[in-house]
């Protein structure tokens, strides 16, 4: 297989597209005319330009309303297509693509167009060129790849092919296994992008909000499962038309572009053995049993007040690393880390965002697996020079600049707390009933969301779940969790749109440090509520009205809420159990803690509470923002 995006799926110039394209490792690209004509260089000048990039052009793009033509109109249309022919040939690229006919004007008829198609590969065969038809979702008579294969059939020209698109079949859901009867050296190129499930106008949903395979709800994965099955191992292009990406980073958008075709051909390769697409190899998707720590990076006096704060929350310091300022806190299976290094990566971290979570170490079926498959994918691979006594543990970059760390069972990163730990003295017992670790949360940008949607996806063996809004005062959250499949790993994703909101202000405050929150799980709340309270541990105050309010809307009764009122604790459930959550005051500029108890089968995070939780943080927060610690 080759891999190829269209320009118009990126920001930028012609220029500007190529170089971030050929940067993610892609063999070519979708030139689309407007791209071209908008640019400022000939034809030839343009093809040299691509190639000189590394990139070859492998489709022209689009020429439209041609078949089913009458009269005048269809001598006029192949007038057309000699011209794009010229511009082909100057480019240096032999396939067009040819969407079907959205004119009013158009005959219809199968054998009306197959002669149209016939005619035209005779044309296209004096120049070498060769045309590929496309089914529009929108088409006025051709609307499914199933009509646009028969006229493709019917035509019986060599330079007459299919081109399949995954959003024109899949948005009419179309059933893709019909694909599996098209003979593979009939399909001449393949089109991928999926889109999230919004009821709409199918050319306004197409031109606006299509994205990234494994981004969006559609069945992208089966479609190209069928694509494979017919021994198809052409080109596979990403043809993205989204608002959001033209908008942002040409180059971040072409490594996640990247990114997503090499993990779905991954994929589909491993679901589809006998399939002939020829797809890099690379270990499979991870699976991630739970996470082993979470690393602070921090200094002087704010350390000191990290440290009260984890004391109050009932953690123990139990060890200290035999060669760095780094402490250990622990309690149930939770690992904290506070590192206070004056150099090094943690340093500066601290530096950038002042107290942070800078690196997360997740515990993994294979380690080495997990950072050649992210390595593959095109993730950015972190390492730092090792201190005596220290460990090499596979690691790679993730949100805002941070580190995350693979752990597993298989060799002496399984002892890494007692090879690189000394432990301390036993604190008294100050534990509160914390566990383990039930999530973290992750702020970014809106605009960033789908980015670490594919990482965290594609990487280790974990789904999203929807997405949910949620409602700050001062405008909207967007909140995604990513799931591994039994829950011991989970990472809410929370999008914002502006910096008045508490997760935007975390975010431009703290430098773009990703961690805002840390849940902590317990298997009796009201007892670890109790024990902080002992421990002076001080509880985000929550509004009486919410209490009132809860008592009424879920029919509770009177004693259970005067419990949860009396320990500032919320509450949710659904059908299959029930969910406590208890916050810490917001320290700095917006990070805090959470502890949480799931009964029964209950998968949320209470996002229902999520706008009394906010407003009450707000409430504490001074309105110019804190000062640190
Ligand atoms: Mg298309
Ligand atoms: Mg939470």
């Amino acid at each position: 297989m080759k891999t190829s995006i269209a320009t118009v799926s990126l920001s930028g110039d012609l220029r500007d597209k190529l170089i971030a394209i050929a940067a993610a490792g892609f063999d070519g690209i979708e030139i689309f005319e407007t791209d071209f004509v908008a640019f400022d260089a000939s034809p030839r000048e343009v093809g040299a330009m691509v190639r000189d990039a590394g990139l070859e052009i492998s489709l022209f793009q689009p020429f439209r309303d041609f078949e089913g033509m009458p009269g005048a109109a269809r001598a006029r249309a192949f007038e057309r297509a000699e011209r794009k022919f010229d511009l082909m040939g100057e480019l240096g690229t032999d396939l067009v693509l040819v969407c079907s006919n959205v004119s009013p004007e158009a005959l219809g008829g199968i054998d009306r167009a197959a002669d149209d198609f016939r005619e035209l590969g005779e044309r296209a065969a004096a120049r070498g060129i060769r045309i590929g038809f496309e089914a529009l979702a929108w088409g006025r008579h051709i609307n499914d790849h199933r009509d646009a294969w028969e006229v493709v059939r019917r035509a019986n020209h060599p330079n007459v092919g299919l081109i399949l698109d995954s959003f024109h079949t899949l948005a009419r859901k179309i059933d893709p296994d019909t694909i599996r009867r098209i003979p593979a050296d009939r399909i001449f190129f393949v089109q991928l992008a999926d889109a999230p499930k919004i009821d709409m106008d199918l050319l306004y949903w197409s031109r606006h909000f299509r994205n990234m395979p494994g981004q969006g709800d559609l069945d992208v994965t089966g479609f190209m499962r069928a694509v494979a099955a017919t021994g198809y191992d052409g080109v596979l292009s990403l043809e993205i038309f989204n608002d959001q990406f033209r908008g942002a980073s040409a180059r971040s958008i072409a490594v996640d572009g990247r990114r997503s075709l090499l993990a779905l051909a991954d994929r589909v390769k491993r679901q589809e053995p006998a399939a002939a697409l020829s797809v890099p190899e690379m270990a499979d998707r991870v699976a991630v049993t739970g996470v082993e720590f979470i690393e602070f990076a921090s200094e002087g006096t704010e350390a000191a007040t990290l440290g009260a704060m984890l004391t109050a929350l009932g953690f123990s310091r139990s060890g200290r690393h035999v060669s760095k300022a780094v402490d250990l806190w622990t309690q149930g299976a939770i690992h904290l880390v506070v590192n206070t290094e004056t150099d090094g990566f943690a340093h500066a971290s601290y530096v950038l965002h002042g107290t942070n979570v800078c690196d997360i170490g997740l515990a993994v079926a294979d380690a080495a697996a997990t950072a050649e498959r992210a390595r593959g994918l095109g993730a950015d691979m972190f390492a730092q020079p090792l201190a005596p006594g220290q460990l090499a543990i596979p690691a790679i970059r993730g949100i805002g600049g941070s580190v995350l760390h693979f752990l597993d069972a298989k060799t002496d990163l399984a002892r890494v707390w007692e090879i690189e730990f000394t432990p301390l003295p036993a604190a008294p017992g100050t534990g509160v009933g914390l566990c383990r670790i039930d999530h973290i949360a992750q702020s970014m940008r809106y605009e960033e969301m789908l980015t670490w949607l594919l990482f965290y996806t594609t990487i280790f063996e974990t789904a999203k779940t929807p997405m949910v809004d949620v409602v700050d005062p001062a405008g909207l959250v967007r909140s995604q969790a990513i799931e591994s499949p039994d829950g011991g790993f989970r990472v809410t994703l929370n999008g914002a749109e502006n910096t008045r909101t508490l997760a935007g202000h975390f975010l431009a405050e703290s430098f773009g440090s990703a961690v805002q929150h840390i849940a902590f799980t317990t298997d009796d709340i009201f007892s670890s509520a109790a024990a902080l309270a002992a421990n002076g541990f001080e509880t985000l105050a929550i509004s009486p009205n919410y209490y009132a309010d809860l008592g009424a809307r879920l029919g509770l009764d009177a004693e259970l809420v005067t419990r949860l009122r009396a320990a500032n604790i919320l509450y949710d459930r659904d059908e299959t159990g029930e969910f406590f959550q208890l916050y810490s005051r917001t320290w700095g500029e917006g990070f805090f803690f959470e502890i949480v108890q799931r009964r029964g089968g209950y998968r949320g995070y209470g996002a229902v509470n999520a706008p009394f939780r906010i407003a009450a943080q707000k409430r504490g927060m001074r309105p110019t923002g804190m000062p640190r610690a």
